[in-house]
């Protein structure tokens, strides 16, 4: 069972709009996250090796949330709520939980806008009340006219194959399956796209794999795909880069001296290589005509 906790607010208000996930505020209804991906940003001594064991659940979420939109939405301080930016909205316990689901209920009667980032195929269940928020959600001025609706949904990828989605994301829904849960969301009219983050390494990166993430996001009639590299800290046991080498090591031994080399004194690829990659993003997203922001 998860540990249930109780927080002192759950609005979190952003210092500014982020260009790629356009988040006003973020609002994150778990505590750590099961799916575990041993590259999370949010790693670290704090949650332990297994994020999944360290999960909570913020029970008086529903409460806040409802208090602190209507607060905002009385001074018209609208503005689009990402969900989440530090957990996943639809972890294996939301089934039973229902929180985000609460919460876009709540989000709807006070007529805020919403990103959702997932990894999950679970999102299906709350297209309903997506779909209302898209229709009737109130924009900050300045969104109205270019983007014009309520609602946007983003798909998490760091790789098409399941096998290696298996290492390196080992809670999270299958690609397949997520793949399947965005075409669902694309069909019915959602404005629906990908962020292709972070990016593996001579995993997920090679010029083949990057047609294949490309042809079939275009296939599947996503707007947009935002890719990054990878970030890698720390030397703790905990730790993202730890964890991330160690899987290396374990599962792709011919890659180790290469990732050894490049992430043993920095947490991030070498410029020549992050410039290399960006200039081949913009090729690709050229190439097969999807934007690289959501707006
Ligand atoms: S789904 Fe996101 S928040 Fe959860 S472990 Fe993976 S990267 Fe971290």
């Amino acid at each position: 069972m998860p540990k249930e906790i109780i927080v002192k607010s759950i609005l979190n208000k952003t210092k500014k709009r982020d260009a790629w996930f356009l988040d006003d505020y973020t609002v994150n209804l778990y505590s750590s996250c099961s799916f575990n991906c041993l590259y999370c940003y949010i790693r670290g001594s704090k949650y332990g090796t297994n994020l999944a064991a360290s999960l909570s659940v913020k029970t008086n979420a529903i409460e806040l949330l409802d208090k602190q939109l209507g607060n905002r939405s009385k001074k018209g301080q609208y503005g689009i709520i990402v969900l989440s930016s530090a957990t996943d909205p639809y972890l294996q316990i939301e089934k039973d939980y229902e929180l985000t689901r609460q919460a876009l209920q709540v989000i709807l009667k006070h007529r805020f806008p919403v990103h959702v980032i997932t990894k999950s195929a679970l999102i299906k269940r709350d297209l309903d009340l997506l779909k209302e928020i898209d229709k009737v959600a109130i924009l900050p001025k300045d969104l109205k006219t270019s983007l014009g609706r309520g609602c946007i949904i983003t798909f998490s990828f760091s790789t098409l194959d399941d096998d290696v989605a298996s290492i390196f994301e080992p809670g999270a829904t299958r690609p397949s399956d997520r793949l399947d849960a965005m075409k669902v969301a694309i069909d019915q009219g959602f404005l629906t796209g990908v962020s292709m983050m972070p990016m593996l390494p001579f995993i997920s990166d090679t010029t083949e794999h990057l047609n294949l993430l490309f042809s079939t996001f275009k296939e599947c009639g996503a707007s947009y795909v935002m890719p990054a590299t990878i970030t890698l800290f720390g030397n703790g046991k905990a730790d993202s880069k730890t964890l991330v080498l160690n899987a290396i090591q374990k599962h792709f031994p011919h890659l180790e001296q290469r990732y050894t080399k490049y992430f043993s004194n920095s947490h991030e690829l070498p410029a020549y290589y992050r410039d290399a990659f960006y200039k081949k993003m913009k090729e690709l997203s050229e190439v097969y005509g999807i934007s690289d922001r959501i707006i």
